[in-house]
């Protein structure tokens, strides 16, 4: 690295599975890879220069992709292009040999690693020592956080003890809500002291409030009422609940369900479809698949209500992009959701995983255009306060308590 012609304002992120330019919605691709493509996005329009490490996840992808004038994903090979998200422990040491390889074969200096979700934590403790520079770690999930959300999530033996390892070695650890820190502090012995809250964004310049007429003709919807569930289908995010709640659910007006999300060659893809059979509601949901980023702005705009029924949300970008867009939210009373979604104000937190305490909060809201409308107002007023700049100026922060300034 003697010949560096790059500044050392230079940070490396790393995201082991979540390539930012992966289409989130399908099975191991969701918020995360938002997260990263927004922040890295954001960061570099204040100046920072972001390299995205990721792993190959489609054999098509260039090595290196320009995202623009200062952030680049960068592909690396560590085991099979398909491999699954819950095998890639074993891939890690390739990975960061390859990193290793990139960094050195272009003289690239970094400043600061900031790595996402526990398998990046594990690259980037190793690369962070290599390089002899701060590590900044944000987890995104935690094991042990999930594993007491919903009965039956299995988590691999090796996760919580890295979790645990990295929190103690990381510089600072950046989470989306203060019930994340206490987490940390609890069930981690994280130190306080190097944990800071700063919640993520939503685009405002794509997420935003439209003619919901305009937008049921474009979608091509019926008269309706129309919930709307945006999301992977993982069994944490609850929407066998939201299946129930349809089935259970008492309306003048029919109601029907679109679910954006999952994938026909997913087992809980065919699964839920089943249930939504059994339940004799088929004929109220469609499942449309993962849909393009892009396009659920006008789904949002559409739809009466958005339904969020998650176990666990570390923080829940559905509730927000729904939100800016004027929709109301009726969401589960978790943690993350509670951060963004204002009870009776921008929609409903319900506290029971029951489906009659769904049915009654969207009964009440269906039958109610005024409070929609009202609802609506608020909510997308509240997600003003929550853009992805507002989030990268705290990130730049806390690069700043480690000597870490932007360019400009
Ligand atoms: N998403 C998408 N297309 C889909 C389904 C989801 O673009 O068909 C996006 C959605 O807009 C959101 C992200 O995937 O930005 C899901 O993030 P969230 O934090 O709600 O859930 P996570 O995947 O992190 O559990």
């Amino acid at each position: 690295m003697a010949n560096n012609p790059m500044p050392t304002q230079r940070i490396a992120f790393i995201s082991v599975h979540g390539c930012p330019l992966a289409r989130p919605g399908s099975k191991d691709t969701g918020g995360m890879s938002v997260y990263v493509h927004q922040l890295a996005q954001t960061l570099g329009q204040l100046g920072f220069l972001v390299d995205i490490y990721t792993r190959v996840h489609d054999s098509h992808d260039p090595m290196l992709v320009n995202l623009d004038e200062n952030v680049r994903v960068i592909h690396v090979r560590a085991g099979p292009v398909r491999a699954p998200k819950n095998d890639l422990f074993r891939y890690l040491p390739r990975f960061i040999a390859q990193v290793k390889a990139y960094q050195e074969k272009h003289h690239l200096r970094y400043a600061l690693v900031h790595t996402h979700y526990w398998l990046s934590g594990w690259v980037g403790q190793a690369l962070a020592g290599e390089w002899g520079v701060p590590h900044v770690t944000t987890f995104h999930t935690l094991a042990e956080v999930k594993a007491r959300a919903r009965a039956g999530e299995k988590e691999s033996a090796a996760r919580s003890a890295s979790e645990r390892q990295v929190a103690a070695s990381a510089d600072r650890i950046i989470v989306s809500t203060a019930h994340e820190r206490g987490a940390l502090q609890r069930l981690y012995d994280a130190d306080e002291e190097k944990v800071r809250v700063v919640h993520p964004g939503v685009d405002l310049g794509l997420f935003k409030p439209g003619d919901q007429q305009a937008a049921r003709v474009q979608l091509g919807l019926n008269g309706h009422h129309t919930l709307l569930y945006v999301g992977r289908l993982d069994p944490i995010k609850g929407l066998e609940v939201l299946l129930h709640t349809l089935a259970s659910m008492d309306t003048p007006r029919a109601v029907q369900l679109l679910v954006a999300g999952g994938s026909k060659r997913d087992e809980e893809y065919r699964r839920l479809k089943g249930v939504a059979r059994k339940l004799d509601v088929q004929c109220k949901v469609e499942f449309l698949g993962s849909l393009d980023h892009t396009l659920l702005p006008l789904y949002y705009q559409a739809a009466d209500v958005c339904v969020v029924p998650s176990y666990y949300e570390s923080f829940g970008l559905v509730a927000l992009e729904a939100m800016a867009c004027g929709t109301p939210v009726v969401a589960s009373r978790v943690p993350g959701l509670e951060a963004i979604v204002g009870d009776n104000r921008s929609g409903y937190l319900v506290a029971w995983h029951c489906p009659d305490a769904f049915a009654d909060r969207l009964e009440v809201l269906l039958a109610n255009d005024a409070l929609r409308a009202s609802m609506g107002r608020e909510a997308h007023a509240m997600a003003q306060d929550m853009s992805w700049d507002r989030a990268a100026r705290a990130v730049a922060e806390v690069y700043a308590e480690l000597g870490i300034l932007a360019l400009s």
